[in-house]
């Protein structure tokens, strides 16, 4: 059953703008999140609590986090790929993060330098942190339906990955197709899998759109009752594995798909576009979005 109410969680200001090369002052980071929140969206993924030497352009995470104007209703979750950068949130507000790994072996060795099962050990104490101080930590998983390295994800893998951090204490487990290879059925196989383990009410969706499949694969899981999206707006973020192409579906599209099947995310359109255009004239571009460019 498609739900009939979906819980958007808006990544552009951190997925998105980390991935862009261009440097994005504090300011109009904070105005982003700010105009996002006016627009209706109620979770804001705000900054990543990482050593500026791997993204330089999250560098002033705890500027931006502590700088925004909070919303009540609203959260402004951040990531934190370990202790320095959780005690870091935590000293500047954060009620909610998050912790990364990767369903591919090839892709953990390669982006922290690790297996998969040790990824999974560097969680622990952030996790257990977390919960002594009231926080709640949501789980991404990245390369859940192919890895730029080694191709194929053995379904396997992803379904242990999301069953180890659902264990762990994740509220909720972000599959993320992080090349956006995946196609709808085999999209909705992988959701089905994994939520032979951990509920469907504790799943996210993270869809790239890099081939234009991006909304038939959530609508294909929604129809497994998936309710919670991730989602960015104007698409910030491009595909750091293939040079031009688009990465995180665009907010506008997914909340124009919803609103036409009359599914509720408090979310205004039109002011959401002007979010998209605000921070894509910072760009000097036009929003990757269809429905923003057709508005
Ligand atoms: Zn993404």
């Amino acid at each position: 059953m498609i739900p009939k109410k979906i819980q958007l969680v808006e990544v552009g200001p951190r997925d998105g703008l980390q991935n862009e090369k261009l440097w994005v002052e504090t300011e109009t980071k904070i105005t982003l999140i700010e105009k996002l929140a006016q627009a209706g969206l109620t979770k804001i993924e705000s900054a990543s609590f990482v050593s500026p030497k791997w993204v330089p352009q999250m560098k002033d995470a705890f500027e931006v986090l502590s700088g925004i104007e909070r919303r009540p209703g609203v959260s402004y979750p951040v990531l934190t790929p370990n202790m320095k950068g959780f005690e870091k949130a935590l000293e500047a507000g954060a009620t909610d993060v998050a912790v990364f790994g990767a369903a591919s072996e090839v892709f953990t060795q390669k982006n922290i330098n690790c297996s998969i099962a040790e990824s999974v050990e560097r969680f622990r104490p952030i996790i257990a942190a977390a919960q002594k101080n009231g926080i709640r930590v949501r789980g991404y998983i990245s390369c859940v339906l192919g890895c730029p390295y080694q191709g194929a994800v053995p379904l396997a893998d992803v379904v242990n990955l999301a069953e180890q951090m659902s264990e762990m204490g994740c509220y909720e487990i972000s599959l993320g197709d992080t090349i956006g290879v995946g196609t709808p059925l085999q999209a909705k196989k992988m959701v089905e899998a994994v939520a032979e383990k951990v509920p469907v009410s504790k799943l996210a969706l993270h869809f790239h759109d890099t081939r234009g499949q991006a909304l038939a694969n959530i609508y294909a899981c929604l129809e497994l009752g998936v309710s919670v999206i991730d989602s960015s707006v104007a698409g910030l973020g491009g595909c750091p594995y293939a040079h031009g192409a688009s990465g995180n579906v665009a907010t506008e599209d997914v909340v124009f798909m919803l609103n036409g099947m009359g599914i509720e995310t408090g979310v205004e359109l039109e002011k959401l576009i002007e979010a998209g255009r605000f921070i894509s004239e910072v760009f000097a571009r036009s929003p990757q979005s269809k429905v923003s460019n057709a508005n």
